[in-house]
């Protein structure tokens, strides 16, 4: 009975969502991430037979999985301001004095809230649904990033409560520090520079193509201003308290203060107490709380008159440098550590901070022995900002950076544009050796159970394996005598690697670990050139233009394949059997008939599930939408379809085909 299903349907989608909510939003689950994993499950084949049900704010379609090539411009229809910033107690008491003077009283009530450190997004919310996300861009018009909101779990695709006409509200996306630390972690795993910082990897990400990438970022969305010509409540502290009720995350450290006095007490609090937040601010944002007051004192052309940001200093302190270390990665990077005299700063110890590289050495003059600021703005790694020339003992001698590599021994260079020194004894050099083997085994790449990083570095020391192809001629014998294995792991380790043969191609690529070719530009390199031979061969234009793929990945490429050693593994490895090209399987199907289309599918079909039908598109070079519009170039119908899709393409004029049509385009 299809009334029944669109019951289930819809009772699932309100369980999921209250779930959600209380998950992300008020940070209290009520049933295990299992027990939610199986209702998802459960709705998205509900979904995917009942098609014609479709709902874009379906608690499915928080994981992605749409490209946006471009995203469209947007206009404000309520200018996206900035704010004015001051850095000290009296720039406040100037803007006390200020605004008092407007409003002809002294009689004014404040709101304190943290400034939350990331991208400004404003939401539009119809009929009780989130239907579109802006970024601020430039203040007047923004970007339409809403498939890619749509992914951050805390926010509401649907409000609380039902029927609210028109709603829209702004705040912050923000990356949290822990979920930002995981993923740096996986980027330096994967031989690429880690991201400087939250706010940029947040901001970054609202104008990611995949939508799916956005889903894996753990972002979250802060919110601080609800956008009305009329005021819904009489305060901007009880406006929020509202929005808060309908499901909007506003964090808890709101207070009202009723004098200036009060503010600094506030900014007194959170100067120091903002380092145990779970993200990162860099100030307060002090607002008038009376709405009325608010319209009355309205904008200056760049920001509004009735809130001031206070940036917060970042926390400092000076200690002595004890000596400075050198880190090798497993790409042949050499980062230099300061190991600091340990210093109390913002409620941590610390003991180590980031030196960066040998310029910002000899930029800033660090020497051992030295006395040195360092600050800590709220990132993970303190920095070092300067040096306390009054105190440089007098024996000093300016920091000579290292020549050699500390793993090695080989001397270092530092080719033009490169940030850092390198290594480049890669095939000799312990760290490296072993880093890459341990980057071939892990998991998002060649995903070998039974080994660890420890096991590569025995089998290394042991003389067992000196690269990723030795793997492959590893017996149980030699593996049983070693420290710590016994004949069931060192089983489960050589039939871990031979279960690797079946790996596709495009995490083999990734495998290799070719400098730059993380795991996303290894998908698109293994879908445009199917095989590594075909890779390999590539010139520097081919490589080029191949979609995303720029000079510094093309030159990596063209030094990897130049390398005789690198073409020898890889000649050992395909005599394994390990995947390096598209299976037969994929080939048959991959084309660029459709370059440049853009499909929406809606329907039941009989020569396809909708999923396949959507990867055929894909895999034949043509782009899959979700919603009809004017940049809609075909409406592939099945059985089933909703009546308002087809009113929809009909009005823009949009070609309604089948599945056989379709399959005659691509034949
Ligand atoms: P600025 O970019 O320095 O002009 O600062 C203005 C930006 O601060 C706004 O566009 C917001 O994105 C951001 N912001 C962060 N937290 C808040 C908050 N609690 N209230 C208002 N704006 C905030
Ligand atoms: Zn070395």
């Amino acid at each position: 009975m299809p009334s029944n299903i669109e019951q289930k349907i819809e009772q699932l989608r309100e369980e999921l969502r209250v779930h959600n909510y209380n998950y992300y939003v008020l940070d209290n689950p009520t049933i295990s991430d299992y027990e939610f994993d199986v209702k998802l499950k459960e709705l998205e084949i509900l979904e995917e037979e009942n098609p014609h049900l479709f709902d874009p704010n379906s608690p499915t379609q928080r994981v992605g999985g749409q490209i946006t090539k471009n995203f469209e411009t947007v206009v404000h229809k309520n200018r996206m301001y900035s704010l004015d910033n001051s850095y000290s107690k009296e720039d406040l008491l100037d803007w006390e004095k200020r605004i008092q003077k407007l409003l002809g009283t002294d009689d004014i009530n404040y709101t304190c809230e943290l400034k939350y450190d990331g991208a400004s997004i404003n939401l539009t919310y119809e009929d009780s649904k989130l239907v579109r996300a802006v970024t601020r861009g430039d203040g007047f018009q923004g970007d339409d990033v809403t498939t890619n909101i749509k992914t951050i779990k805390s926010v509401p695709l649907i409000l609380n409560e039902k029927n609210i006409d028109s709603f829209e509200i702004r705040g912050e996306i923000i990356l949290p520090l822990d979920g930002f630390k995981k993923m740096n972690e996986e980027r330096i795993e994967a031989g690429e520079d880690p991201y400087s910082n939250p706010r940029n990897t947040a901001s970054g990400s609202l104008k990611l193509q995949d939508s799916a990438e956005v889903a894996r970022r753990p972002l979250d969305c802060l919110l601080y201003h609800v956008v009305s010509d009329k005021n819904i409540k009489p305060t901007h502290f009880e406006t929020l308290e509202y929005a808060r009720k309908l499901g909007f995350k506003i964090p808890k450290a709101i207070e009202v203060c009723n004098s200036i006095e009060e503010v600094f007490d506030f900014i007194e609090k959170w100067n120091t107490k903002r380092f145990e937040l779970p993200y990162e601010t860099d100030g307060i944002v002090v607002k008038v709380n009376s709405l009325e007051q608010q319209d009355e004192l309205g904008y200056t052309a760049k920001s509004p008159r009735w809130a001031i940001a206070y940036k917060f200093k970042a926390a400092q302190g000076s200690t002595v440098l004890n000596e400075i270390t050198y880190q090798v990665g497993r790409t042949g990077a050499i980062t230099p550590v300061a190991n600091l005299e340990p210093v109390q700063l913002a409620g941590t110890i610390v003991k180590r901070a980031s030196l960066h590289n040998a310029d910002q050495i000899e930029k800033l003059d660090i020497r051992v022995g030295d006395t040195v600021f360092v600050e800590k703005g709220g990132e993970i790694i303190p920095k070092i900002v300067g040096v306390d020339l009054s105190k440089r003992p007098l024996n000093s001698i300016p920091t000579e950076y290292i020549t050699r590599c500390p793993d090695c021994d080989t001397l270092l260079v530092r080719n033009e544009g490169d940030a850092k020194h390198y290594c480049p004894n890669e095939y000799g050099c312990p760290t490296q050796i072993t880093g890459r083997i341990q980057h071939y085994i892990s998991r998002k790449a060649m995903d070998i159970d039974g080994l660890g990083a420890e096991t590569i570095e025995l089998l290394f020391k042991e003389g067992l394996i000196h690269n990723y192809a030795d793997l492959y001629e590893l017996k149980e014998d030699q593996i049983i005598p070693l420290e710590r294995m016994a004949e069931k792991s060192a089983q489960n380790i050589v039939l871990g690697i031979q279960k690797s043969k079946e790996i596709p191609f495009e995490k083999v690529l990734f495998a290799l670990g070719i400098r730059y070719v993380g795991e996303t530009v290894a998908k698109k390199l293994a879908k445009h050139f199917k095989s590594i031979d075909n890779l390999l061969n590539a010139t520097f234009e081919q490589l080029i233009s191949v979609d995303e793929i720029g000079d510094k990945i093309a030159e990596s490429v063209i030094n990897f394949s130049n390398n005789l050693v690198n073409i020898q593994l890889i000649e050992r490895l395909k005599s394994y059997g390990v995947q390096l090209e598209i299976s037969e399987k994929d080939l048959q199907h991959l084309t660029n008939i459709l370059q440049g289309k853009t499909f929406v599918v809606s329907g039941v079909f009989t020569e396809f599930s909708r999923n396949d039908l959507k990867k055929s598109i894909e895999d034949n070079g043509g782009k899959v939408a979700s919603s009809i519009s004017k940049k809609t170039d075909y409406l592939v119908a099945g059985d089933k379809m909703g009546p308002s899709k087809r009113t929809k393409a009909e009005s823009l004029g949009v070609p309604i085909i089948s599945e056989i049509e379709y399959l005659k385009m691509i034949s």
